[in-house]
């Protein structure tokens, strides 16, 4: 019998590969998804985004912790939802590990091998893939899956650690670091850098960080960890402060120094695929490969690891195959830490406009002067716009404040119409909601706030 043929297979069903697929499917392919794991979603929907955040939830509400955490079946519903959407697209789930076998004259052949080792093989015009990103691991952090874990170990801790060391004041480390210290842990921060959150606009990096402190999250700034083990029930965590070398005891350890492109049994190398130098598959404007019919999205190209920004990639993808167009603007993908208050931002920070010597003016807003903040009892935190200084487009913004995850989506939208800090000043923001806010530091930027 010869192999069920589809115009496109995608690798992968996560926020890239699905929504890809989806959007595929409504474009007139025929399509099929591979995905290795039972529940489709990928590490967002099983063990990323989604139960993080459901954790985050939790944890704010600690009172009803207990009751809360038991309700964890959001990601279930989620991932049913994801088969739900395949189904009702008609897009073709197959269940395995899929691998590029060879070129055809039409496109290629593709393998998949389901977890019990069952072969089956379909056939494509155009393969896209989306197969993610898995944990980078550090030299000397010995890994056990139990006391010295990732981001996947850190969602379901069996009870409240009692010493929590977190590698890494990134995204996750940050999340998860906070998550368990408003549930009660000691949570220690080591981080290489002499700041938080790189990338993010140090002023609002600065402000988290005092947060964030003030909540009880204990920060080692520019320390380089070295090592990490465990006996019995303690790990040792060993890192450099300067010429000197420490050792801190704790009972977990969390592992979050970033993820790295997940490629493996792909057989990229016999495709001849190219990567970049880190690693990454390497594509065009497009999401070409450097091998015809073959494309990549999200976590595995360049760009910031992000759902949103896999999902916009794999529309502009298909899009663009099927129709000629299709298009992401990097310019506006906003990225959000889930603390408490949320930190978000889009476009380009201080520092970046600085060392670009692009002239810009700056406006901020406290949320103290904010009377839903008030009414919220979540002052801390400001907005902070960027407009260029003789256009007053917006160039960009960052946010620590209640929602700021939110309220970032106006600023998105106005920089992908290319809107200036006066376009949203002038526009009528109800009160008295948050985004007040956000009009108040666009109004800054002029300086002509009203309520400071
Ligand atoms: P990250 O890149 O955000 O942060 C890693 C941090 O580890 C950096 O600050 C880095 O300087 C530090 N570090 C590296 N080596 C170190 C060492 N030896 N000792 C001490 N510190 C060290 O990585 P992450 O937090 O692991 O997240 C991984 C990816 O997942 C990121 O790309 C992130 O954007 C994405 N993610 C996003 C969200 C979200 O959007 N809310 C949530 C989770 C993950």
């Amino acid at each position: 019998m010869s192999a069920q043929h589809f115009e496109l297979v995608i690798i992968g069903a996560g926020p890239g590969g699905y929504v890809a697929a989806i959007r595929a499917a409504q474009l007139g392919l025929q399509v099929a998804c591979i995905e290795k794991e039972a529940a489709l979603g990928g590490t967002c929907l099983r063990v990323g985004c989604i139960p993080s955040k459901a954790l985050l939830e939790s944890s704010e509400h600690y009172h009803k912790a207990q009751g809360e955490l038991a309700r964890h079946g959001v990601v279930g519903a989620l991932t049913q939802g994801v088969a739900g959407l395949f189904k009702k697209n008609k897009v073709v789930r197959l269940q395995g590990l899929g691998a590029l076998l060879a070129k055809t004259e039409s496109g290629w052949r593709i393998g998949v091998t389901a977890a019990d080792g069952t072969q089956t093989e379909v056939t494509a015009g155009k393969v896209l893939i989306a197969t993610g990103s898995e944990v980078t691991p550090l030299r000397g952090v010995e890994l056990d899956g139990d006391r010295i874990g990732t981001s996947t170990e850190a969602l379901k801790y069996p009870s409240v650690p009692q010493h929590l060391v977190v590698i890494g004041a990134g995204v996750i480390g940050l999340e998860l670091g906070s998550v368990w210290q408003r549930l009660g842990a000691k949570v220690t921060v080591l981080e290489y850098l002499p700041r938080i959150l790189p990338g993010l606009d140090a002023e609002i990096a600065a402000l988290a960080q005092k947060v964030l402190a003030k909540q009880g999250l204990q920060f080692q700034l520019g320390v380089q960890v070295t090592g990490a083990r465990v006996t019995g029930e303690t790990c040792t965590v060993t890192y450099t402060s300067g010429e000197e070398t420490k050792e801190l005891s704790c009972d977990r350890v969390l592992l979050a120094v970033g993820r790295r492109p997940f490629t493996q049994g792909l057989g990229l190398e016999n495709a001849g695929v190219a990567l970049d130098s880190r690693g990454r598959i390497a594509v065009d404007g497009h999401f070409a490969t450097n091998v015809a019919g073959l494309y990549a999205v999200g976590d595995v190209i360049a760009g910031p690891m992000l759902a949103h920004k896999a999902e916009e990639e794999g529309i502009a993808c298909v899009e663009h195959m099927v129709t000629g167009w299709g298009h992401v603007d990097y310019d506006a993908i906003p990225g959000i830490v889930y603390t408490d208050p949320e930190i978000a931002s889009v476009g380009k920070s201080e520092e970046e406009l600085k060392a670009a010597g692009i002239p810009y003016r700056k406006g901020t807003f406290p949320f103290i002067a904010n009377g839903r903040a008030r009414a919220l009892n979540s002052t801390d935190g400001m907005v902070k716009i960027l407009a260029h200084a003789e256009t007053d487009r917006v160039l960009g913004c960052a946010i620590l404040g209640p929602r700021a995850g939110d309220l970032i989506a106006e600023v998105a939208v106005a920089m992908a119409f290319g809107a200036s800090s006066e376009d949203i000043g002038r526009a009528c923001h109800a009160h008295p909601t948050l985004a007040e806010v956000v009009k108040e530091a666009a109004l800054a930027v002029d300086g002509r706030a009203i309520h400071m």
